[in-house]
């Protein structure tokens, strides 16, 4: 009996026989030899079926088989420098072989497909290379996450999908019906994670998020994976120190185990390797000033690469430098406003690591936030702005904490003051300052893996257009 082995364990069966289970990813006949690409789940190993050693059927098998049919393979490792896969080098010497189910058509060939077409089968497009490099390194974000949490001091208390109010905006919000009455899904946990501090002090929550994005972006999804930590006695500044430890370690993480996946998603790592503690900080106001300077002083090449501009994103009908007219355009910006994501890539383009901007105008974010000292028109808010054309990847700020101004507040907003009853409370008993934020999974993974649009960030994307699978 040979050993049942994973195809990320070959190394270390040089050889001997094994048995590997799993699915046809790619099979090519040459004369006497048929190779044929295996993948497992952990790797993809070129498996050699040569006739003059084969029983005449089981070569005959090896031949016939077609793309994801599932099978087992028993045969020798051999290690081969120039042999392919993931991690590659070593290559299988098949003796025998058994179908398990064998695969009709497949609809995904190595040929170009549309964007539609593969979302439409998002559940047979997550065995391609890509996306299972993906999903490797979303699975290594999330655990990092966690790990670098529980080990810093914070606690992970879970906060309810089920919510009888609005979190921040009350637009975005997906109700459904809750027994006789309306229920909301959680757009965010902060709220409840402000209770929890006062429990435990640094707490974080990380779950499933839902937002009604009613506009079609290659950022927003309607529902997304968030972690919020929250501490209580934070100010604005220990949270940005922190932030920049953490997201460097996410990043650190990825780099030093994934650089397999890295390489099949083609990301130059070059701006990654530079993501390190202090990251550079820069107020609104200052912020909105660089903007507008940018947008009258920059020479028309300057426009270009602040806006990343690429040829092949032209519109129709146009010349390049009306299109690049129409760029500079977008670089302008009034004081008041909330950043496009235009404004978000030209202000990261200056910069090689991420980029903290705070103090952002009190009417653009949510009612809850601490007004700055003696300018209540600002606020103690941060968003986190990645490289690369990313932008905001993390939203937090220190939280009011004063009962009555934050009463204030919610009559301001037209929101209900009984829905947020409890959370006065925890302005009555024992408030104190605190702060917290939170990271987008999705917005992490698709800059971390340089993804044109985050659906690929996420394993079955929902969106205001698919529901499906
Ligand atoms: P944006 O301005 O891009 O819509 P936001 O200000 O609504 O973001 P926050 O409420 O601060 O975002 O949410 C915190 C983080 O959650 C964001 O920094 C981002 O990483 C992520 N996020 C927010 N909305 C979405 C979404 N629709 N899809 C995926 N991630 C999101
Ligand atoms: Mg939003």
């Amino acid at each position: 009996m040979s050993t049942i082995i994973s195809i990320a364990d070959l190394a270390k069966h040089v050889g001997e026989e094994v048995t590997l289970r799993g699915w046809v990813y790619d099979s090519t006949g040459k004369g006497k030899l048929q190779f044929i690409k295996v993948r497992d789940g952990s790797g993809i190993c070129q498996c050699v079926a040569f006739k003059p050693d084969l029983p005449e059927e089981v070569f005959a098998a090896a031949q016939k088989l077609s793309q994801e049919s599932s099978l087992t393979i028993t045969g020798m490792v051999k290690e081969d420098k120039r042999a392919p896969g993931y991690p590659g080098g070593y290559e299988v010497a098949i003796k025998t072989l058994t179908v398990i189910s064998a695969a009709g058509e497949y609809p995904i060939s190595p040929k170009e497909h549309g964007i539609e077409f593969l979302m439409d089968n998002r559940h047979l497009w997550l065995r391609s290379t890509r996306q299972w490099a993906i999903m490797r390194i979303r699975a290594t974000i999330v655990s990092t996450i966690r790990n670098w949490l529980d080990d810093h001091g914070y606690l992970l208390v879970d906060t309810p999908i089920l919510t009888p109010a609005a979190g921040e905006s009350t637009s975005e919000l997906f109700e459904v019906k809750y027994f006789d009455d309306m229920a909301y899904l959680a757009q965010t946990g902060q709220l409840y994670s402000e209770a929890t501090i006062l429990a435990h002090g640094k707490v974080y929550c990380f779950g499933p998020t839902f937002r009604s994005e009613k506009s079609k972006t290659r950022r927003h999804l309607a529902e997304f994976w968030m972690v919020e930590p929250e501490m209580a006695f934070f100010s604005l500044e220990a949270l940005m120190d922190m932030e920049e430890q953490f997201v460097s370690a996410i990043v650190g993480r990825v780099l030093e185990k994934h650089r397999m996946e890295l390489n099949i998603l083609e990301r130059d790592t070059s701006f990654l390797e530079k993501v390190s503690a202090p990251f550079p900080r820069i107020n609104y106001d200052e912020a909105v000033v660089r903007l507008n300077k940018l947008y009258t002083e920059s020479s028309d090449e300057e426009v270009k690469r602040l806006l990343r501009y690429d040829p092949a994103n032209l519109p129709e009908g146009k010349t390049e430098g009306e299109y690049v007219r129409e760029l500079r355009e977008l670089l302008k910006m009034d004081w008041g406003n909330d950043f496009g994501s235009p404004h978000e890539t030209a202000l990261t383009q200056q910069f090689e690591k991420p980029v903290f901007v705070y103090h952002y105008p009190t009417a653009v974010k949510a009612f809850y936030m601490q007004p700055v000292e003696g300018r209540p028109e600002s606020c103690r808010s941060v968003d986190l702005l990645a490289p690369e054309g990313y932008g905001e990847i993390t939203g937090g700020s220190e939280r009011i904490y004063d009962h009555d101004l934050l009463e204030q507040r919610i009559a301001d907003y037209k929101l209900e003051r009984k829905n947020y009853a409890w959370y006065l409370d925890l302005r009555r008993f024992g408030g104190v300052p605190h702060a917290g934020f939170g990271l987008g999974v999705e917005r992490t993974v698709a800059w971390i893996c340089g993804l044109q649009h985050i659906r690929e960030a996420i394993p079955f994307a929902r969106t205001m257009n698919r529901l499906y699978p």
